[in-house]
């Protein structure tokens, strides 16, 4: 009898656990992946995916609003959410049965089940089977935070519900100011909830460039979204079908649903980890990782959300490509995980990569700042206020971009473009060299030629 069942188990068919049993399995080696909920893992099931199709629908909104400028009377337009949630179930499901059907054709094999370990190198699957396998890769992705066990936390929906609500919220708190709650908060806003975000901070998307965070909050509450900084939720209420909100600062606020968002912790949990060795970092809670995604048992891997380090999809992608291509693929490979492009599909969106102003003026002696704001073209027959916002961060030694943050209609598709400059290490000279494309807003990345800032560090005494 054979050592092992199999070559290779991953467990976790999301994002990451799929492209590496998809290409571990293109290098010849025997494939089983695990998953216990739905095929495509977070994004496609209940994160990136359906929320960029909600996006989509949100923004007829701010298309429709735009068109009385552009000549078009559009009868008043209705939105009926039932179709928009139908539709993207649809959609989804469409998704789902693609995502197990080119892993099967692959080669792996799919388990409809959940996997814990046993020991190093063994599995045991919730109908009672045990798997022996020479590698295990651990993709188990994350899941939402629900924060402190505040009274009525029972009433609060995360991001696992807010994409099967039965009827649109006609009013809906969102706590939290990062992605989700803000995606969210710009999705109901456009589909004509009244909507509060209540945030802990003094400002919204902490970690990203200061003018990126005030500039989406003005964007934001133009379009009517409210936003409290400085409080938490407290206490949440139940009367009948509405809520009520008591804030920390002493205020409340009613509503149809109450979202939380504050963050997702790695799933490692319940998972065996202690009967197979596995070490968590204690510095975030995921699987402690090398750089080449191994744990701390030598044939045990993990990749993705689960370790906690960029919780992006591209990124579980890539190093479960890595991780395949190392392991099987005698190809020893790293993900580099500087420069990560990122967006947040907010309304205007934001598309950063690089370095914020403050990390580039703590890493550099001298850094030119390059930065505008305009009404885009299109605004002026729309009458829209909607104002763009484009900054380019440059060490001023080397000449190099590293930095670029735009907040603007389509600024996740120019961000992913730039990502490529950056990545090439181009310099402002090459941005100025490059020949305009007009009428774009785009056009501002190589036309602002004078700094609207020079950082000069001072030297310590
Ligand atoms: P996951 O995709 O979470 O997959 C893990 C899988 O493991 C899950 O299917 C789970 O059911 C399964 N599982 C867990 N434990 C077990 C077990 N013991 N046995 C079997 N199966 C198990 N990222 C972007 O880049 N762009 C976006 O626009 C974006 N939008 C997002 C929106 C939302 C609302 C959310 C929540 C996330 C979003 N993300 C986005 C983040 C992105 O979804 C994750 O970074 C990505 O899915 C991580 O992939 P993963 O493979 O690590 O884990
Ligand atoms: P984020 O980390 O982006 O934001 C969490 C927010 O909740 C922050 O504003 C944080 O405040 C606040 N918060 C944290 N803990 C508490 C608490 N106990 N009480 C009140 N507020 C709290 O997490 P999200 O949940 O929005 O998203 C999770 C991750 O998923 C993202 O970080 C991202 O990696 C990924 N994602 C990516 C998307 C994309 O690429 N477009 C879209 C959606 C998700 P503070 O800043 O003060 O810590």
């Amino acid at each position: 009898m054979a050592e092992f069942d199999t070559d290779l188990f991953v467990i976790g068919g999301g994002s990451g656990g799929v492209r590496a049993a998809r290409i571990a399995a293109g290098y010849g080696a025997r494939v089983m992946i695990a998953e216990e909920y739905r095929m495509g893992g977070t994004c496609v099931i209940r994160g990136c995916v359906p929320k960029k199709l909600m996006v989509y629908a949100s923004h007829i909104s701010h298309e429709i609003e735009d068109a009385a400028g552009y000549g078009w009377t559009i009868p008043t337009a209705t939105f009926d959410w039932p179709t928009l949630i139908a539709n993207k179930d649809k959609e989804i499901a469409r998704l789902e049965a693609i995502y197990t059907s080119n892993v099967e054709k692959s080669g792996a094999q799919v388990i409809k089940a959940r996997a814990v370990f046993e020991d190093a190198h063994t599995l045991r699957l919730s109908d009672g089977k045990t798997i022996r396998a020479k590698y295990i890769l651990i993709a188990t992705g994350g899941a939402p935070n629900h924060g402190k066990a505040i009274p009525g936390i029972e009433h609060v929906i995360s991001s696992n519900e807010v994409f099967h609500l039965s009827a649109l919220p006609k009013r809906i708190l969102i706590q939290g100011g990062g992605y989700i709650a803000l995606e969210f908060a710009c999705i109901f806003a456009g589909l004509g909830s009244d909507v509060t975000v209540v945030y802990r901070g003094d400002n919204i998307l902490r970690g990203f460039d200061d003018d990126v965070r005030d500039h989406v909050r003005t964007e934001m509450e133009k379009n009517g979204i409210t936003v409290l900084t400085g409080c938490t939720v407290d206490k949440v209420e139940k009367h009948g079908e509405e809520f009520t909100s008591h804030l920390s600062n002493g205020s409340s606020i009613a509503s149809d649903k109450v979202m939380f968002a504050i963050g997702r912790h790695p799933n490692v949990a319940n998972l065996g980890l202690e009967k197979a060795g596995v070490a968590i970092n204690p510095k975030n809670g995921g699987v402690a990782v090398d750089e080449f995604s191994r744990t701390s048992v030598p044939n045990i891997y993990a990749i993705g959300d689960v370790t906690h380090r960029f919780n992006l999809t591209p990124v579980a992608i890539r190093e479960g490509h890595a991780f395949a291509d190392t392991v099987f693929g005698k190809r020893t490979a790293k993900v580099d995980h500087a420069n990560i492009p990122t967006a947040v599909f907010t309304q205007p969106q934001v598309g950063t990569v690089g370095l914020t102003e403050a990390q580039a003026r703590a890493q550099f002696a001298t850094v030119d700042v390059y930065k505008t704001t305009f009404r885009p073209l299109k605004a002026t027959l729309s009458g829209s206020e909607s104002r763009y916002l484009m900054k380019l961060i440059v060490d001023a030694a080397s000449d190099q971009v590293v930095g670029c943050h735009i907040v603007g209609s389509d600024a996740a598709e120019l961000t992913q473009v730039v990502a490529i400059a950056i990545k090439m290490r181009a310099t402002k000279a090459d941005f100025d060299a490059t020949i305009a494309l007009h009428p774009t807003s785009a056009e501002e990345l190589v036309t602002m030629r004078t700094p609207t800032a020079r950082y000069v560090r001072e030297a310590a005494e």
